[in-house]
């Protein structure tokens, strides 16, 4: 069965207990107010492979990645964030609405999603279309004495009626620092940890509350769609690493002050993505688009490839080198699959795909996964009709469409044909010398052949 690196419990864990059949993960969603970059794609590629992983375990997995439209401000780096939503300054910087900047970068988002077979999540709400839950979470948290409403219209979580706080990243409260921003405590709150559930304002994407007109805080808008969609007991969470602190400790404390017990079993983080050795990010101009890698002449899928040659919880760096080279990968396994497909089908080879299935389960090795699966493919003992049926089979967990190339025609070089089957029939003469003259004519034509117990293949040297 899976197992994971909880980044609470500090270990890594079983993640569906022994018999349970079906999972439970909230992904947390894009801020729909730019393209993502590939390192936020890095960040939900690891979802959807726990999806995918559990699912060949017959477990039905039930995601929830929600859509943030309204409430992510600027700087979101400290205990208290305060300052302009990142989706109004980006409006404000279009010229356009607010609703209209987060439905084109939601869709943009869903394509990309799409062009790397990210499964989609049974649950995708808009943090704008939630409301009602999230006001109603809001109440009940002031209503167990867990927030509190100021004057002016804003409601703070009281960070002190949650003991637990700072599991997950390990920042307690007592060592937490009023934020530099406010320069000392802001007088509106109890104690300078606290942070802001509402907001008042009357700009656009404001609601009626009994406490005023306003919007909600980024992290209390995860609870409530998180409770909401997959109820109080929630298998999984996932997330990018810098999200630990504060948004999922936030979270934490909001589900578990509401729920009154832990409403999250299990938290796992998946590490940066740096590019030419540094984080990729927005800030710092240092960014690669899906669409950049397709401007390039490589396959969508090669980022879902690169990204796997390295385990999701350690930092990976990107170049332009290790896409060309996942692109290449990629492309040569889909030949290498519609040249097998053209033998009979054979049982999978079990000692190998189980190996390679023990891999992914094991904290998602997909290094070990990816090297047990290189060394299949250069198999020759095992017939062409087994490995088309393995790679097939692990497709369902790679998703990197490796049977695209069925049925497409493979094309030899003049003569190559007659070589092929004059090769064919030195070989049914046991005549080894013609063989490995033939052979060796193929290749100067660039055509590599392989003997099998089933008969020969061939592969282009080009590919
Ligand atoms: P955002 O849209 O800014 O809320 O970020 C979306 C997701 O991308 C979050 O889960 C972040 O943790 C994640 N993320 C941001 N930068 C990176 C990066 N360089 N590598 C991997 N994940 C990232
Ligand atoms: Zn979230």
């Amino acid at each position: 069965m899976l197992r994971l690196y909880d980044t609470r419990n500090r270990q890594v864990q079983q993640i569906v207990p022994d018999g349970a059949r079906s999972l439970r993960m909230y992904t947390c969603g894009p801020t729909v107010y730019r393209y993502a970059h590939v390192g936020n794609l890095r960040s939900y590629l690891l979802s959807d492979l726990i999806r995918r992983v559990s699912e060949r375990q017959r477990v039905r997995v039930v995601v929830c990645r929600n859509i943030t439209d309204v409430g992510h401000l600027v700087d979101d780096t400290e205990l208290d964030p305060a300052g302009e939503d990142k989706v109004q300054a980006q409006a404000r910087a279009e010229g356009r609405t607010a609703l209209e900047i987060a439905r084109f970068y939601e869709d943009a988002f869903l394509a990309d999603a799409a062009a790397l077979n990210m499964r989609p999540p049974e649950h995708s709400p808009r943090a704008s279309e939630t409301m009602d839950t999230t006001i109603e979470l809001i109440a009940k948290l002031i209503g167990k004495g867990h927030a509190y409403a100021v004057p002016d219209g804003s409601v703070f979580f009281d960070a002190a009626s949650f003991p637990t706080y700072g599991e997950i990243s390990g920042n307690r409260l007592d060592q937490l620092r009023p934020g530099h921003r406010t320069e000392g405590v802001d007088p509106r709150k109890r104690f300078h940890a606290d942070w802001a559930l509402w907001k008042p304002s009357d700009r656009e994407l404001t609601w009626e509350t009994p406490w005023g007109r306003g919007f909600p805080g980024w992290h209390i808008e995860c609870s409530a769609m998180a409770l909401k969609f997959l109820g109080e007991h929630i298998d999984l969470h996932t997330g990018g690493i810098d999200l630990r602190f504060p948004h999922h400790e936030d979270e934490r404390a909001q589900s578990d002050s509401a729920a009154g017990h832990e409403v999250v079993k299990h938290w796992v983080h998946g590490e940066h993505l740096l590019f030419d050795g540094r984080k990729m990010s927005k800030s710092t101009g240092n960014v690669v688009l899906l669409r950049d890698v397709v401007d390039e002449g490589l396959d969508p899928l090669a980022v879902r490839l690169a990204f796997m040659e390295h385990r999701y919880r350690q930092q990976m760096n990107l170049t332009w080198d290790t896409l060309r080279a996942a692109d290449k990968t990629l492309r040569r396994w889909r030949s290498r699959v519609a040249e097998w497909s053209e033998f009979p089908s054979r049982p999978m080879p079990a000692d190998q795909v189980s190996l390679i299935e023990a891999a992914f389960d094991d904290d998602l090795d997909t290094p070990l996964a990816l090297r047990l699966l290189r060394e299949l493919e250069r198999d020759d003992s095992i017939a062409p009709g087994s490995r088309l049926e393995a790679f097939l089979h692990l497709d369902q967990i790679l998703g990197l469409d490796l049977s695209l190339d069925i049925g497409r025609s493979r094309s030899l070089p003049a003569g190559a044909a007659e070589l092929l089957e004059q090769r064919e029939r030195a070989r049914e003469a046991r005549d080894w010398p013609a063989a490995d003259r033939l052979r060796d004519e193929l290749a100067a034509l660039g055509v590599k052949v392989a003997d099998t117990p089933e008969g020969q293949t061939w592969s282009a040297f080009w590919d």
